[in-house]
């Protein structure tokens, strides 16, 4: 039996360079090791305010956009988590074991709640326990994430491991995956923070779906450092940052990478970035015409049912584990 992977994005906004380098390429490059399901987490997009419309859109946009990276719906299974109510239910019996002290330590509730936690939603705050939820449902072994969701997955981890001493064995405890390079890549206008879909500012971001122009602007008005040497350099993080797309893109050494640059301007460097970025994103801009809402629905509709089959089971378990019986029972 293959060991199981389960991750997701949120459908709120348009996927950046930073969801594909930091998890969605690495969904696609295990997923032939593993028994994988790949979620579009809508339940956790609500966690701050949406306009209905555009989550419905976002919602399908976000299927086509697993299909077009090469996410496999022959092999992988891909759903909707709204599809399968264990997710909330799971979510709500993990809430009765979860401290409010080890949610309050969260980083990204204090950056999402802006750090006013009497008007922050009690959503976004009890949001990595849906999260857990999401992936012990799966008796998941292994989540390719960020390293902005790592200590999410602590949590998990945390939340398996006292679910199974308390209640007896029942949650495989699972293990992160996040890749040594791209991990983190940072917004372009403000290299303390993480590229984000949700930003305010477009101008941060590189989308998938961005054209060779919109690419190229962004880039040309990225903000550098000072000082002039074109290095891999954690001080220098708005450099560090570039050269890590760069070397992405072109999957070259961080040696090969520096020594392009040598005695070379910041200017070059952007305009070889841009380039690289717009030669990298064009096959994965081709395939995402290749779906249609038929083939999508029917993928969406087929992935319920074996997610919902899976999660079923688990969740049976941990009531009866609970003593929680309804009528007939
Ligand atoms: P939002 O701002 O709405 O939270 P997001 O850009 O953080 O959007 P998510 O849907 O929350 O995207 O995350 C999807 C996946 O992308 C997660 O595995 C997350 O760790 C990863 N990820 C998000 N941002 C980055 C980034 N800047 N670099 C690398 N990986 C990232
Ligand atoms: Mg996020």
């Amino acid at each position: 039996m293959k060991k199981r992977i389960f991750s997701g994005a949120q459908p709120t906004g348009n996927l950046h360079i930073g969801n594909y380098l930091g998890a969605l390429k690495n969904w696609v490059a295990l997923q032939d090791d593993y028994e994988s399901f790949y979620c579009i987490v809508n339940l956790h997009a609500i966690t701050l305010p949406q306009n209905p419309e555009t989550l419905k859109q976002k919602t399908l946009d976000l299927a086509r956009i697993y299909l077009a990276a090469g996410v496999n719906p022959e092999t992988s299974t891909i759903f909707i988590q709204s599809d399968v109510s264990e997710h909330a239910e799971l979510s709500w019996i993990l809430s009765t074991i979860a401290r409010m002290g080890e949610l309050e330590r969260m980083t990204q509730f204090k950056d999402k709640g802006k750090g006013n936690s009497e008007r922050a939603g009690v959503g976004l705050f009890t949001y990595p326990i849906l999260m857990a939820a999401d992936i012990l449902l799966y008796q998941t072994h292994l989540v390719p994430v960020g390293k902005d969701q790592k200590q999410h997955l602590e949590l998990s981890r945390d939340l398996a491991e006292r679910f199974n001493r308390d209640f007896g064995e029942t949650f495989i405890v699972p293990e992160p995956y996040i890749p040594p390079v791209g991990a983190n890549i940072l917004s372009l206008l403000d290299p303390t923070k993480k590229m984000s879909k949700s930003d305010e500012n477009v101008n941060g971001s590189i989308f998938l779906l961005d054209d060779a122009d919109t690419i190229t602007k962004k880039i040309k008005r990225a903000v550098t450092d000072s000082g002039t040497d074109i290095k891999f350099d954690e001080s220098r993080p708005a450099i560090n940052n570039l050269l890590t797309i760069y070397q992405l893109m072109t999957g070259k050494t961080a040696k090969e990478c520096e020594e392009n640059f040598v005695g070379k301007g910041y200017g070059h460097l952007k305009g070889e970035i841009a380039e690289a970025v717009v030669e990298y994103l064009q096959p994965f801009q081709d395939r995402i015409k290749d779906f249609d809402d038929e083939t999508l629905n029917k993928i969406l509709k087929d992935g319920a049912e074996k997610a919902r089959s899976v999660a079923r089971k688990t969740l049976r378990e941990v009531y009866k584990k609970m003593g929680i019986v309804g009528a007939g029972n």
